[in-house]
């Protein structure tokens, strides 16, 4: 199921690729007491005390159409089959449900360079990679290709999904804000991976956010200091998700989030009282 939402001329929609493994957020969020959850627990936490984040991209298009910009954010855990299901990712699948060829994608932007953010960038036939979106150039941060390329930070996700983009001459890597297409641009917010990066979308006086890992549950809108274990430094991604949370807030940003639940993954930051929240849209 994809939810879509238009942000002036453009069309955001999710992307569905599966759903992700039980979470304890106890395991996940160590700093955290188990107290600190209760006001959240309603809706941060599944009945069982746990929460499983959705793996997905987004889609953004130009709803002018014709020769109008594709671009797909993130891309997903990849194939499968899921040890924790048994069922294979659904991303290309979803993607068509929309209309959308894998061949039509003009651009790929990857937020951050992790496992369940790469997965259907690289296809294999017999051992022999080739780009699953043939026509787009792939766009990376820099700072994640250096550090994963390092021998000491390298994984099989990255070897596997992100490393053989260069050599099918795919790969640009990117810096800074980058414009995409006019009105859709990368937005730096490091501190999750080195060059974790969320992707801007500005049309017609309206703001859009694909926030990739910035948070990855819905407490920590109310809770930005609040950092699962996945982040690189946590005192860079809190500062990052301080940030981009506040002018989210005050610039009343649609923000489409990487890992919330299906049916309420975009929404508004908003305040009530001292504390932020999420109103999902
Ligand atoms: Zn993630």
């Amino acid at each position: 199921m994809s939810t879509s939402l238009s942000i002036g001329e453009f069309e955001i929609s999710t992307v569905q690729d599966h759903q992700g493994t039980d979470r304890d957020p106890a395991e996940i969020y160590p700093a955290v007491p188990v107290s600190a959850w209760g006001p959240y627990r309603d809706f941060a936490l599944d009945p069982d005390g746990f929460y499983r984040s959705q793996w997905r991209g987004h889609l953004i298009r130009s709803s002018s159409g014709g020769d109008g910009l594709s671009v797909l954010v993130d891309a997903g855990m990849g194939p499968g089959p899921h040890d924790h299901t048994g069922k294979p990712g659904e991303l290309l699948d979803s993607l068509s449900a929309l209309g959308v060829s894998p061949a039509e994608i003009g651009v790929v932007v990857i937020t951050h360079t992790h496992g369940d953010h790469i997965g259907w960038s690289v296809s294999y036939n017999d051992g022999v990679a080739r780009a699953t979106f043939p026509n787009a150039r792939y766009l990376v941060a820099r700072s994640d290709w250096e550090h994963y390329s390092r021998p000491e930070n390298s994984n099989e996700a990255f070897d596997q999904s992100i490393k053989p983009l260069e050599a099918l001459g795919v790969l640009e890597l990117v810096e800074g804000v980058h414009e995409i297409g006019p009105g859709v641009s990368t937005l730096p917010t490091n501190g999750h991976t080195p060059g974790h990066q969320c992707v801007l979308i500005e049309s017609n006086g309206e703001t859009g956010v694909v926030t990739g890992d910035l948070f990855h549950n819905v407490a920590q809108i109310s809770e930005p200091d609040w950092c699962p274990i996945f982040d690189w430094d946590t005192t860079i991604s809190t500062r990052s998700r301080r940030e981009l949370l506040d002018r989210a807030e005050r610039e009343e940003w649609t923000v489409f989030s990487g890992h919330l639940g299906i049916g309420k993954s975009i929404g508004k930051v908003v305040r009530s009282g001292e504390k932020a929240s999420w109103l999902a849209l």
